[in-house]
């Protein structure tokens, strides 16, 4: 039997506020109601002491607020933290999505899935080879920050312990713009999570209709995972160049920096030997980038079991930043952290079971990258 109950972490405030009018509250028992989950973690009814027991009583007959359940946690000698969470549909199997923590000075950023796996069928990329099964839900994207918290100490009045969130786990999410939206409309919430939109970080391969349609509907920061300056080099690594090719995506991100009043956007590079990392390359890429709101973050390959990639040599990925930097493009080496677990970039790999038919590195192109509309804000169904 599914349980029909509405998962409030679905819901953005104005969305919130709808529904607990429709059910004969006020709106602002929506606002104490969203501050007790996002402010305060709490996710009992009954321990929302400032509602009147007869709506809380009548909360619990439709809604709950559910976590992402864990399925195992990992912690790394550096102070990384990879963490795999039950997701998707529990009749199709026991699957998984995989969060990470990562501590810095300074700063702490969560690193978090937007889909079961992924159809983007990127070729050095682990979470590729198990393909694509399903799009997370705004409540399993909202909730990996939710239970990282938990899962990290936090209690009600201490400040928030994640300082950054980046989408660049597990899925494309451009690909789930629908849930992926409402999600961070939630988390930039000044009585949510409140990060500020340049904390927030989402990372595409590179839909290009959909850049434009986020830069109507959100601000946060923008990567773009770019990994070579040419279309015959980049259409092999990321597929989806295919369809939209590096100058249509280039286009979209500087119009995305003006529409979104962004400083500029992060180009992601993953340096594999041999295949995209000679100092004409970088060059290229400098090319490409200069005189444009743009700064290069270069990430050492991160190999998984089966791969065709090895990861450039650090004396030649240093040689690369500086040819970049050479170049006019502001750059940078991106640490690799929590290696001993498999939790760096690109070796997300979960437990997914693949939907899909034909790949997007295949000639046909699989279905499921089209991304759905967005939902209209108003009254939940
Ligand atoms: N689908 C999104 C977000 C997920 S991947 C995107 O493509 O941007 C986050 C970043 O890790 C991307 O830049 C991706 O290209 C990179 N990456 C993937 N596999 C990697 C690997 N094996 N080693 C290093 N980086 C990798």
């Amino acid at each position: 039997m599914t349980d029909a109950r509405v998962n409030l972490l679905d819901l953005t405030r104005p969305e919130l506020e709808a529904w607990c009018v429709e059910r004969g509250g006020k709106a602002f028992r929506a606002r104490q109601l969203f501050q007790w989950i996002y402010k305060r973690a709490e996710t009992d009814f009954d321990a929302m002491t400032d509602l009147a027991k007869d709506f809380r009583a009548g909360l619990k007959q439709v809604a709950e607020i559910r976590l992402p359940e864990i399925i195992t946690r990992q912690d790394a000698a550096d102070g990384t933290v990879k963490w795999m969470l039950k997701a998707g549909d529990a009749t199709r199997g026991n699957q998984g999505i995989e969060m990470v923590y990562i501590p810095e000075v300074g700063r702490a950023t969560l690193c978090i899935s937007s889909q079961v796996g992924c159809a983007m069928d990127c070729s050095f990329c682990s979470t590729a080879q198990q393909g694509f099964n399903s799009n997370l839900s705004t409540a399993e994207i909202v909730g990996q920050v939710l239970l990282a918290q938990k899962e990290l100490g936090f209690k009600a009045g201490d400040d928030r312990i994640i300082s950054n969130v980046v989408l660049m786990g597990m899925g494309e999410p451009l690909a789930n713009f629908r849930s992926v939206v409402p999600a961070l409309r939630i988390l930039l919430d000044e009585l949510g999570l409140d990060f500020s939109r340049r904390r927030l970080t989402l990372s595409t391969s590179g839909l290009v209709p959909q850049i434009y349609k986020l830069a109507e509907e959100s601000n946060v920061a923008l990567a773009v995972s770019l990994h070579a300056p040419d279309d015959e080099l980049r259409s092999e690594l990321v597929p989806i160049n295919r369809r939209h090719n590096i100058a249509e995506l280039l286009e979209a991100c500087w119009s995305y920096v003006d529409e979104a009043n962004g400083r500029s956007v992060t180009f992601e590079y993953v340096m594999l030997e041999g295949v995209n990392d000679s100092p004409a390359q970088a060059r290229a890429l400098a090319r490409l980038l200069r005189g444009h709101p743009a700064k290069v973050n270069l990430i050492p390959f991160n190999p998984f079991p089966g791969t065709q990639y090895r990861r450039s040599r650090p004396e030649v990925i240093r040689a690369f930043l500086d040819q970049v930097l050479k170049g006019g493009v502001m750059a940078t080496i991106r640490k690799t952290r929590g290696d001993d677990i498999d939790a760096a970039c690109g070796q997300l790999a979960g437990r997914v079971i693949n939907r899909t038919t034909s790949r997007l590195g295949s000639k046909r192109v699989a279905v499921s990258v089209v991304a759905q509309p967005a939902t209209q804000p108003g009254a939940p169904s």
